[in-house]
């Protein structure tokens, strides 16, 4: 007897469930982008015989490994570093590296998921991969930091290369750590190629590509509001969560366009200031100091800082760009920004509403954006990092900006094109998923058992 396609994605959850235990952001990724999936397969069963879903959700290949390294005290240190190569059906593996003290298997399992749907959405060529270490570049000096990032890539460079695998920045990995992981690149294999994006503009890197993620994001939710008739940025009240690379050019882009953003965090605290944050201060603290967020009251003392990062969904705002960490808006925080107003949420982190959450928002009406197709600036504009460097040319900051412009426009009228198709109008949950499933699943099949 022919299995549903409800029956097949169940078994497949089941079996990932069991096979993966503990892997609980794992878990969670792969119910959400499943359900939507089982919408296609009900149109595909063919992808039910050769079992696509199982082979989709199983990594290509995993390397865990460890990074030791001397701290300023000569005391040895150990750290578990991570790749996830997940999958390299439509091009290279292509995703960040996070060095948080959180990180593990599971969170960079889910990572790595998300980002095969993410970079498909693009539009580029490019797989999905993930990776990280479980170390904290909090507190250190910079010299801990560069031995930490020597150490880590003395692993991982077998593993990597520009038409192989290549890493970029995500929590915790900016533009120093970047740097330090290069040069030791160069300095094992002697080659100058392309194998890390989010470089320094010194050395290969490209223009707009700090601020792609948090540009892209409101490029993204800009044209979400307009296409629904709820006006665009200007004259909005915004609530941005996190001060990291994405949460500060969220806050210029939407500045630029009119909006007011009034509150903004890090992971002790939240500000909020009626007259609008003011970011000059918050790059000062958070880019140049590596400072906390609630050094900006003794500048600023008509603001206010609460302690507790979750307190910043009670500030009643028009649109809330959560752009800290994954599961920040749980059930009772999606409640309250419905209960005071808000219209639309863009997700500038990855997966930072929880299943309930999202379920809230898209049941109330409000505009929901997820984060595999709203943050995807990120990686588009490494991938043009990546042309770039193939041709060995730098494109100016305007040609970058309207590129990453336009695919972002692109992005949400593809899930918007395949939630109507698929009969979820303005589910722009189901809509993202299945547009970036589309293009993996047909290459998967035309190559094979792979
Ligand atoms: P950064 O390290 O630059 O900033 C992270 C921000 O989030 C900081 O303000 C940090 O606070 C806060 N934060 C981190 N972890 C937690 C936590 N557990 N609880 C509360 N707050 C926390 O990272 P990015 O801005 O690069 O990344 C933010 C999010 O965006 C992540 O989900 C990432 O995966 C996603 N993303 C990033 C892309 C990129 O290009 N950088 C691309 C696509 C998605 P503190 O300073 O206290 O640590």
């Amino acid at each position: 007897m022919t299995m549903s396609a409800q029956q097949y994605v169940s078994s497949v959850l089941e079996k990932l469930i069991a096979k993966n235990p503990g892997e609980l952001e794992f878990h969670q990724a792969a119910k959400e982008i499943m359900s939507s999936l089982e919408l296609v397969i009900e149109r595909h069963p063919e992808y039910i015989e050769a079992n696509l879903l199982e082979r989709f959700a199983e990594p290509e290949r995993v390397v865990i490994f460890r990074v030791p390294w001397v701290d300023d005290m000569g005391r040895v240190q150990v750290n578990r570093g991570f790749r996830v190569q997940f999958n390299s059906a439509i091009g290279p593996y292509k995703g960040g590296l996070r060095f948080h003290p959180s990180v593990n298997l599971g969170i960079i399992k889910f990572l790595g998921f998300e980002q095969i749907l993410k970079n498909s959405l693009t539009g580029l060529p490019i797989g999905g991969g993930k990776g990280g270490s479980d170390f904290d570049p909090k507190g250190k000096s910079d010299n801990e930091v560069m031995r930490f990032c020597q150490s880590f890539m003395t692993e991982l460079y077998r593993h990597i290369g520009a038409d192989i695998d290549v890493p970029a920045g995500d929590i915790g990995v900016g533009g120093r750590e970047i740097g330090y992981l290069y040069g030791q690149y160069k300095r094992l294999t002697g080659q100058y190629t392309g194998v890390l994006t989010g470089k320094g503009l010194a050395y290969g890197g490209s223009l707009v590509r700090k601020e792609a993620t948090g540009y892209g994001l409101i490029y993204f939710v800009d044209e979400m509001l307009r296409a629904n008739g709820k006006g665009s940025f200007d004259g909005k009240k915004v609530v941005i969560s996190g001060s990291g690379n994405v949460a500060i050019y969220a806050h210029e882009k939407a500045t630029s366009m009119g909006a007011k953003v009034i509150a903004m965090s890090d992971s002790n605290g939240y500000i909020y200031d009626p007259n609008g944050v003011n970011l000059d201060t918050i790059k000062e603290i958070k880019e140049v100091n590596r400072q906390r967020i609630s050094e900006y009251v003794k500048t600023h003392p008509h603001a206010t800082y609460t302690e507790g990062c979750l307190g910043i969904w009670n500030i009643p705002c028009d649109i809330a760009l959560p752009c800290a960490t994954q599961n920040e808006i749980d059930a009772t925080a999606a409640k309250t920004l419905v209960k005071n107003g808000c219209i639309a949420v863009g997700e500038g982190a990855n997966m930072p509403s929880t299943i309930e959450a999202t379920d809230i928002f898209l049941e109330s009406g409000v505009l929901f954006g997820p984060g595999k197709a709203a943050n995807a600036g990120g990686v588009a504009t490494s991938a043009l990092e990546m042309s770039q460097n193939s041709q060995r040319y730098m494109w100016t900051f305007e040609e970058v900006d309207a590129k990453l412009k336009n695919i972002m426009v692109n992005i949400f009228h593809a899930a918007d094109e395949a939630a109507k198709e698929y009969n979820r109008p303005g589910n722009y949950v189901v809509g993202a998923n299945i547009a970036g499933f589309q293009k993996v699943a047909e290459a998967m099949m035309q190559q094979g058992v792979v």
